[in-house]
């Protein structure tokens, strides 16, 4: 009960740290803010995996060597820890929208990389991944769709729906990666044309690439040429 009322008061006034609990003006206290890691180099440039130094080119990435991929690379703002876990948790299963403000600036932090910085804004449209309209239901929104929103507005871009998942896939937690490919495959389909033929795809959390790499697919057959992705973490 007082778990409730404690998530009811901060939509109205966010005065406590997510994290710690302690008085915060944001939704996260700036030294609860200072635990969490940027993805700094060096990483894999295809799939943002996390190299140690002893690989460096994404030839030598155990991950990502022998996949393919129909986007062009992923990017992702910060490692995945503890702390980031609390906060994507309570965006998806908490339904903790203050968060949207404060992770929306998390996820602008893939803008430090250079090959994001570098794009023409105004030739590429935003997106999300989209969940199934009955775990939509349930969950009442999409954290994709959220962070994505956050991020067009904050960078002036437009966002759009562009695709829909037309049947419900199972949780990813306990597959394998060949296992995830199967499971997301032929799972979403076109919800709008885009304007664009350059897509910037939204996901919360990277892990195997398989989601996205399916959604990349199906934009691809809506004639869109090239698909960046962004994540809030890399797993
Ligand atoms: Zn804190
Ligand atoms: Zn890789």
């Amino acid at each position: 009960m007082m778990f409730r009322l404690r998530h009811a008061l901060r939509l109205i006034f966010p005065s406590w740290c997510e994290l710690c609990d302690g008085a915060s003006e944001q939704a996260v206290c700036s030294s609860c803010e200072d635990m969490l890691i940027r993805m700094d180099a060096p990483f894999c440039l295809r799939c943002s995996e996390k190299f140690d130094g002893a690989a460096d080119s994404p030839r030598d990435c155990y991950h990502c060597q022998d996949l393919k991929f129909a986007f062009e690379f992923v990017v992702t703002a910060y490692q995945m820890n503890e702390e980031m876990r609390t906060l994507v948790h309570a965006l998806k299963y908490k339904k903790a929208l203050y968060l949207d403000q404060f992770l929306g600036r998390c996820l602008r932090n893939v803008f430090l990389d250079e090959r994001i910085a570098a794009l023409n804004l105004s030739e590429w449209v935003i997106t999300a991944v989209p969940l199934h309209f009955t775990r939509q239901r349930q969950r009442y929104f999409n954290q994709s769709e959220i962070l994505a929103k956050t991020l067009a507005s904050e960078t002036e871009m437009r966002y759009l729906p562009l695709l829909k998942r037309v049947r419900p896939t199972q949780q990813q937690i306990r597959l394998t990666k060949t296992e995830r490919a199967k499971n997301v495959a032929g799972a979403f389909a076109k919800n709008e044309e885009s304007p664009c033929e350059n897509v910037i795809l939204v996901d919360d959390v990277f892990t195997t690439g398989a989601t996205v790499n399916e959604c990349a697919k199906q934009l691809k057959k809506q004639g869109v040429k090239r698909v960046i992705v962004v994540c809030l973490a890399r797993k």
